[in-house]
């Protein structure tokens, strides 16, 4: 049993010393204290269905044994001593990983955050373009550096300092709510004109993420990434994946989420699911571009270090031999079917949408005007934590359910969070 603080007291802690903006998701807080494959417990062992897999960070599941174990192990043997020194455990790794990737992406860079791995992405196309620009989406989220909060495409998390010097917002190919609506090429085409509008007609890169998470696990439209890949590269600049939610096999028919649209990045970069948890990031590229960062000293403090490598090898064997990919193709196939006859039944569903294990659920007052609904996403949201479920929320009106949990999830969670988002969208 739990034999912490209780969990006022936590809360008062964290009001008084943590930063004062930090979220707590629901109204009443939940406090987590243990977690367990799929499942979450709160400080009184009540078990929560996890949807969300801890902002989609736990891939295979929450202190999956095999990735413990391997953690446990190399702590006890060595936890740091900084890539000054050889080890196996990084070497090992970045030769699994690059063993993952498509194309010539075989040099890896371990660091420890998606916003840091987004930031040296961005640094290495302009490096290696020696352009300046960079496009990215409306709607996009990279991260909170400075670098990558000039990436955001979503006011809510902007400050208002210094940010985004030659960034470029592109429209949105966003199926349900974009000006083109599922043709991507047409978007890919205005990319064609900002380009040539808001830049020197060279761009030193363009970013995106290929099922927006933030955002609402927004896909993008059909076509689109073959198409803009081609603008982008003809104007001189190199194709950035985000993977950061998207890898790792989520989407079930892909390993990487891109692969959905055919088209092979020049750089990628992944964070989360990566670790199962543990801080730990990736940036891979190819030799070429790895090259220009060979000019300068370079060089990480944690990136790589035994103990996060030792968890992200053993994400990549357990997704391999528990068939996690599959699994995901399978149960998200169940999940998306399961959806759209809620959505059959309750006209406040406006949208379903997603691949695999990483699916949204948009709320709408009316479905022709599309008008979030806004407060009672929020109702729903806490209503279903309280029958056991614990889904994600976002898009930038709040009015998207995620549905992005452990990839181990199985047929019987996807009915059990059917039948409480039923229960709790008729008591609207
Ligand atoms: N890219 C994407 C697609 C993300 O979802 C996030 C985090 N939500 C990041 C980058 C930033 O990662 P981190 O919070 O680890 O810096």
């Amino acid at each position: 049993p739990y034999t912490g603080p209780p969990k006022e007291e936590v809360l008062a802690l964290r009001k008084k010393f943590l930063n004062p903006a930090i979220f707590h998701h629901f109204k009443q807080p939940v406090m987590i204290v243990d977690g367990k494959m799929q499942y979450l417990f709160d400080e009184t062992g009540r078990r929560y269905l996890d949807a969300f897999g801890g902002i989609v960070t736990v891939s295979v599941g929450h202190c999956h044994p095999e990735v413990n174990a391997a953690v446990i192990e190399q702590t006890q043997r060595l936890q740091h001593t900084t890539s000054i020194y050889l080890h196996h455990q990084i070497a090992e790794y970045a030769a699994e990983l690059a063993a993952k990737m498509p194309g010539n992406l075989k040099n890896v860079y371990f660091v420890n955050s998606g916003s840091e791995a987004n930031d040296m992405a961005m640094m290495m196309a302009r490096l290696y373009t020696g352009a300046h620009d960079i496009i990215t989406l409306r709607n996009a989220y990279h991260g909170l550096s400075e670098a990558t909060m000039g990436l955001l495409g979503q006011h809510t998390w902007k400050f208002p300092v210094p940010q985004g010097a030659g960034v470029h917002h592109a429209l949105n190919p966003n199926p349900y709510r974009g000006v083109f609506g599922n043709d991507g090429p047409a978007y890919a085409r205005d990319v064609a004109d900002l380009i040539s509008a808001a830049t020197p007609g060279r761009v030193a890169g363009f970013i995106h993420e290929t099922v927006q998470g933030v955002g609402g696990a927004v896909p993008l439209a059909d076509g689109y990434l073959p198409a803009v890949y081609k603008t982008v590269r003809e104007a001189g600049g190199v194709c950035i994946a985000d993977e950061v939610q998207t890898g790792f096999g989520r989407t079930g028919s892909a390993y990487w989420g891109f692969q959905n649209q055919g088209v092979v990045p020049d750089i990628v970069t992944m964070a989360k699911g990566i670790g199962n948890g543990l801080p730990l990031a990736a940036v891979v590229t190819t030799p070429e571009i790895a090259q220009v960062l060979a000019s300068r000293l370079h060089f990480n403090t944690y990136g790589g270090n035994p103990v996060s490598c030792a968890a992200g090898r053993a994400v990549l064997r357990v997704v391999e031999n528990e068939g996690l990919q599959q699994n995901c193709a399978d149960v998200g196939g169940h999940l998306l079917l399961k959806l759209r006859a809620l959505q059959a039944k309750h006209s406040i569903i406006g949208d379903v949408r997603g691949m695999g294990l990483m699916v949204g659920v948009e709320l709408v007052k009316d479905r022709d005007t599309k008008e979030p609904a806004v407060h009672e996403t929020a109702v729903v949201f806490e209503r279903c934590k309280d029958l056991g479920l614990l889904l994600g929320k976002g898009g930038l009106y709040g009015n998207v359910f995620r549905v992005k949990p452990p990839m181990c999830w199985t047929h019987a969670d996807v009915d059990f969070l059917a039948a409480v988002l039923d229960q709790a969208l008729s008591e609207l």
